[in-house]
């Protein structure tokens, strides 16, 4: 084992459990191990490195902004921030837009913003407002947001969590309907949940749910940290299901795979409820993440990468459903943001992820025994179908293990 991990293994939390690898080096799809292995990153940081590892772009954005102006807080305004908000609200179709850095953060700013727009806008008494969320979801990790939580490993021991928030099942719309109260300030949902299993809802379910949420004043905000900017095949993941949502979080992509960038945007109405001292980060539209962020941005505004994953998210779910494995329960996804179901009887989704790893190809597993696969949007045609191969010697593994009773 190499020093480097002995001590992360020594010295560090153990809050992750690291597969046995280490990485030393990116490029575009691929990563080196200290052993000078090559592996296709069929994880892509759980979405984050969208373009690629270390794009020649980016890091071009990344070192002339460090060489010229790093951060000075939001007390003074720079160059960079403006034009970088200003895409963000053109591209997604949102007045205003809030910089922050980790998803955690763009979705607490969420939180607070729903709150205090139900308060000061809605009418609701102070200290009242509710907020929902969908079972199964994932919003980060912070105290507010593991409160929302449905694993029951996330929330335990991590007690007690601010009141005001309930879950309802994920797809039924008519169960939203239900638990809207007058005190209601919104619904926050992925569109499609990541995390939980790569889950898409049933046709027509969001339509309903922002019929409902119109209709009783209660603010849409969808969580577009994984699934935005390209990820399913389109910009956000809401041009799916036909609907405007009220606001929504982004994170992840947006940074380029480079530096933590997140953001949330509104409509003016929910945002212009923050006033000067109401809510702010340090490092939140710093002009590093500004210029990284801009530029990610600019490298998705001509469509072509957004197509890309469209593209090949076909071609890569076609070929796991034309596997016709008996290890395979169910193959979902929308553009390169697939989920493989395995069967129970056949293994478990780690099983999968080790022998994918022995094979070069680096995935992880999440919940309902899913291996998800979320490369970045510049993989090729080839590397998709070498991907096929390596996943269908390693299923096969799988099934004479479980033949030989081992
Ligand atoms: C990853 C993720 C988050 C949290 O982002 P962090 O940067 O890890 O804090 C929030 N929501 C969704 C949908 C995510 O996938």
């Amino acid at each position: 084992m190499s020093t480097a991990v002995d001590q992360e293994r020594q010295f560090g939390a153990h809050n992750y459990a690291p597969l046995p690898v280490t990485i030393v080096r990116g490029e575009g799809i691929y990563l080196w191990d200290d052993e000078g292995r090559r592996y296709l990153d069929m994880l892509g940081a759980y979405s984050a490195v969208s373009f690629g590892h270390c794009h020649p772009r980016l890091i071009e954005a990344l070192t002339r902004q460090a060489g010229t102006l790093d951060i000075l807080s939001r007390v003074y305004s720079n160059d960079k921030l403006g034009p970088f908000l200003a895409r963000a609200c053109e591209m997604t179709g949102m007045d205003r837009a809030l910089p922050m850095n980790t998803g955690a953060e763009a979705v607490e700013t969420a939180l607070k913003a729903a709150r205090k727009w139900a308060h000061k806008v809605k009418g609701v008494p102070d200290g009242q407002a509710e907020i929902i969320a969908a079972e199964g979801n994932f919003h980060g990790r912070t105290i507010a947001v593991t409160g929302l939580s449905t694993v029951a490993q996330y929330r335990d021991g991590f007690g007690p969590f601010p009141p005001g928030f309930k879950t309802v099942p994920f797809g039924d719309a008519a169960a939203l309907a239900d638990a809207i109260t007058p005190n209601t300030a919104a619904f926050l949902v992925e569109p499609i949940q990541g995390e939980g299993g790569i889950i898409i809802p049933p046709k027509g379910y969001f339509r309903e749910v922002e019929r409902i949420c119109r209709d009783n004043n209660v603010l849409l905000i969808c969580d577009e940290i994984q699934t935005g900017l390209g990820r399913t095949g389109k910009l956000l993941a809401v041009e799916h299901e036909g609907i405007a949502p009220d606001a929504i979080t982004l994170g992840k992509a947006l940074g380029g795979g480079l530096v933590p960038v997140s953001m949330f945007l509104a409509r003016k109405e929910v945002m212009d409820v923050f006033n000067p001292g109401d809510h702010g980060s340090t490092y939140g539209g710093n002009p590093i993440a500004a210029a990284v962020g801009l530029t990610a941005l600019d490298m998705l505004a001509d469509g072509r990468l957004v197509r890309r994953s469209a593209e090949l998210g076909d071609h890569l779910k076609a070929r796991l459903q034309g596997l016709n494995s008996p290890a395979i329960r169910e193959v979902r996804g929308r553009g390169l943001f697939i989920g493989i179901e395995i069967e129970r009887s056949a293994g478990t989704a780690t099983d999968v992820v080790l022998a994918l790893l022995k094979a070069g190809v680096l995935t992880k597993e999440t919940h309902r025994n899913t291996v998800r696969m979320a490369p970045p949007f510049t993989i090729e045609r080839d590397e998709v179908d070498q991907v096929i191969e390596r996943l269908a010697q390693a299923l096969e593994t799988l099934g004479s293990k479980k033949g030989t009773g081992s």
